[in-house]
């Protein structure tokens, strides 16, 4: 559906892997928190110290990601492909994980 709508309005779909620690990484100095819980919704950084609430902390990092992997790939990466459908993604990425790209790196 998203892919659909993507390519109707001539843009691509970036999927990040979904073993990326969006949760667990701090979107301002990237360090990861590996003592995260999943319960945890709010944390600080041990390493710069911003506050972080857990959701709006992934979204920075998934954009950030993605963003990072669409620069790759313009930048001819060839880890990366864009299939027919308009999904950019990296080659080793498993089909079976496209339905859960959105909770990556629980
Ligand atoms: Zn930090």
């Amino acid at each position: 559906m998203l892919t659909y709508k993507l390519n109707d309005s001539g843009k691509i779909l970036v999927k990040v892997d979904r073993f990326f620690p969006s949760s667990k990484r701090c979107s301002v100095c990237h360090e990861v928190n590996h003592d995260l819980k999943l319960s945890d919704r709010e944390w600080t950084c041990q390493s710069c110290g911003t506050h972080h609430d857990r959701d709006k902390n992934s979204c920075k990092n998934l954009l950030d990601e993605g963003k990072d992997i669409l620069n790759r790939w313009a930048s001819g990466d060839s880890s990366l492909i864009l299939a027919p459908s308009g999904v950019l993604s990296g080659k080793k990425l498993h089909p079976q994980a496209h339905s859960n790209v959105r909770q990556g790196g629980e």
